[in-house]
């Protein structure tokens, strides 16, 4: 028989993060901007004590353990307290993305079966489009006090400040089993209906203090972090909990996500370390380079959910001297699990190859595996070269969809969707996703690499490059530009810039200059738009 360890066998849970928090640096600030009014400040101790008034509340509803609480809401204070109010009383917290098809948003809400919905006043519209297709939800209350809470038509609204405020903030949090689910959140479906991920208190936990580890995000008690990356998806990366781990001042941007918000804030605030997708990131740079301005405190920033292109990389680096944090996750792995890094043996690298470097997902995160195999499952080599199916496996990785029958794994591991490369020393490439990967005369074409190498023209905002039918080729690639403003681009000249960068015969067939690109609820380009719009440009 096994020797076992003679340790005490306490849960990682959700509501030990925010006690550890209220206890160890209460004093320490969330600062957050509203939907209205001035920037919000309020401190960890006031956290814990208003996340216990709202769980006496929730407990006054009449809600039972696994009972599921739904929000529809921007990064703020008080979604920071719902995030530990909801998962703390044992009850599972849905965040929903606001972006989503007001269909699918019901959809959602119903398939998770939300009994109460918190939401910002900006999304009153939505919960009018919304409320008669979700019956189950009995409470919709907004995210504000009295004076700010919106009427809408044929529902009943509550407000926040009401709904907590005659209750005690005393609470004693139960002590849940560390496996029972404490947040859900559904992926972006761009196929088919979107599916829900079920975190346990344990992921979360265990996924959050990664994120805190010097190769992952330094967070530490000398830091500013500000969390662009949306609390209604993935719980933006699990910052929100990490940074109460670590100590760290948190601010949130509320619903200004634009280049000249984000930098006001930063400064304000001194933030240190920020977190968002790359699209983001072009927006804050953009504003910088227009008014010349540099950040005072800045210098760290994580960057994932799609690929960041070299050319920001260097210009974080080079120009702004923030160093870049190129990360790689999905919904199914709660946050961060893998991340880019320059390790001492790679110091002196010239910086062009660091920078190439940096542009890689990076290697995994302490907790997850990673492994890329055949169209038949065989495990492929670790070269750098060659490229498969991404798989993973690890503590905080799906197993299950919400309510699915059977499992999401195949032989134990999770398969991801995504087509990449695994270098010897475990360096992961993300080259597309099984369905943005172009097959043109039976080779592979990646569209992330002809996206990197258009995003590095000077004269280029956006860059989408799609597979489109081919009479000849069965696809060949089609490249979609947003040009910066007031910059003329041709297309000879964008081909001959590619010519330059690709194989010759990965050059688009086709430049189309737009003004804008669809991009979805977490960022992201949503190349499905994109097809349906010129799938049959090559064919017609
Ligand atoms: P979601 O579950 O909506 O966050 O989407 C996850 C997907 O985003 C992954 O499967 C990847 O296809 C993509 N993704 C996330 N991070 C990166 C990255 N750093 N580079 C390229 N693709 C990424």
């Amino acid at each position: 028989m096994a020797l076992y360890g003679k340790m005490m066998d306490r849960p990682l849970l959700v509501s030990a993060i925010l006690e550890h928090g209220a206890d160890q640096f209460g004093q320490q600030e969330i600062v957050s901007r509203e939907t209205h009014g001035p920037l919000h400040r309020i401190t960890f101790a006031e956290v814990a004590q208003r996340s216990k008034k709202l769980a006496n509340a929730l407990a006054k509803l009449g809600l039972k353990p696994g009972s599921v609480v739904g929000s529809i809401a921007w990064n703020n204070a008080r979604h920071v307290e719902l995030y530990y109010g909801v998962s703390g009383s044992g009850l599972v917290m849905h965040t929903c993305n606001p972006r989503l098809h007001p269909e699918q948003l019901a959809y959602i809400i119903n398939h998770a079966e939300d009994e109460v919905v918190f939401f910002d006043s900006t999304f009153a519209p939505l919960i009018k489009a919304i409320a008669s297709h979700c019956s189950k939800v009995k409470h919709w209350i907004c995210l504000s006090d009295q004076a700010n809470t919106p009427q809408v038509d044929g529902v009943v609204i509550q407000n926040y400040e009401d709904f907590i405020a005659p209750h005690s903030a005393v609470f004693a949090w139960p002590e849940l089993d560390e496996k029972s689910g404490a947040a859900l959140c559904y992926t972006s479906g761009t196929t088919g209906n979107p599916k829900g991920v079920l975190y346990s208190h344990r992921a979360i936990t265990l996924s959050a203090l990664s994120a805190c580890l010097p190769n992952v995000l330094t967070i530490s008690s000398q830091e500013t972090v500000l969390p662009v990356v949306p609390m209604f998806h993935i719980n933006a990366w699990c910052l929100p909990y990490a940074c109460v781990i670590a100590g760290a001042k948190l601010v949130l941007p509320g619903p200004k996500l634009d280049g000249a918000s984000l930098y006001e804030l930063m400064e304000a605030e001194k933030v240190t370390i920020s977190a968002g997708v790359p699209t983001i990131w072009m927006g804050l740079i953009a504003h910088c380079e227009q008014h010349n301005l540099r950040f005072s405190t800045m210098r760290r920033t994580g960057v994932g959910g799609s690929a960041m292109p070299k050319a920001l990389i260097a210009k974080f680096n080079d120009v702004y001297k923030v160093d870049v944090h190129h990360g790689w996750g999905m919904t199914e792995t709660t946050a961060i699990a893998t991340m880019s890094n320059i390790s001492n043996h790679e110091m002196d690298w010239p910086v062009e190859e660091q920078h190439n470097l940096v542009a890689k997902q990076g290697k995994s995160v302490f907790g997850v595996e990673l492994k890329i195999v055949d169209e038949e499952g065989n495990t492929l080599p670790r070269d750098g070269s060659t490229q498969g199916e991404l798989m993973v496996r690890g503590q905080w990785i799906v197993e299950h969809y919400h309510k699915a029958e059977k499992t999401a794994l195949v032989n134990g591991w999770f398969p991801t969707g995504d087509i990449a490369t695994i270098s010897p020393d475990g360096v992961m490439q993300i080259r597309d996703r099984t369905k943005d990967v172009i097959k043109s005369g039976g080779e592979w074409i990646s569209s992330i690499d002809l996206e990197n190498a258009t995003i590095a023209h000077p004269h280029v905002a956006m860059a989408a490059v799609i597979g489109v039918k081919h009479p000849k080729w069965d696809e060949r690639p089609l490249l979609l530009i947003v040009p910066k403003p007031e910059k003329s681009l041709e297309k000879q000249e964008v081909m001959d810039f590619l010519a330059e960068r690709v194989a010759k015969w990965w050059v688009p067939d086709e430049v189309i200059f737009v003004e804008s690109l669809p991009v979805g609820g977490t960022g992201k380009v949503q190349k499905n738009d994109l097809r349906v719009k010129y799938g049959s440009i090559f064919t017609e």
